[in-house]
């Protein structure tokens, strides 16, 4: 089954940070997407639910959450670790 990873847009230093969530998706997205978009009018199955997970970005050491799907991207992961 595929590997994804997800990685967070910061708000703190406007870049975008591997989160170390590592999921299986069946039928996730060939290329980078956003939760949003790969979601689309579909709800957002639970695995994906990340809006009330803390992040912290690495540059300023601050705590930061997802406002929205957007925010969240979900990376394929081509090489196994
Ligand atoms: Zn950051």
């Amino acid at each position: 089954m595929p590997l994804f990873i997800i990685h967070v847009k910061c708000d703190q230093c406007s870049s975008t940070h591997p989160t170390g969530i590592v999921l299986k998706l069946d039928d996730g997205p060939i290329a980078e997407q956003s939760v949003a978009a790969f979601c689309g009018d579909k709800p957002v199955p639970k695995e994906l639910s990340l809006r009330k997970e803390t992040f912290r970005c690495p540059v300023t050491g601050d705590e930061f959450m997802a406002k929205n799907d957007d925010q969240l991207l979900i990376v394929p992961q081509r090489h196994r670790f």
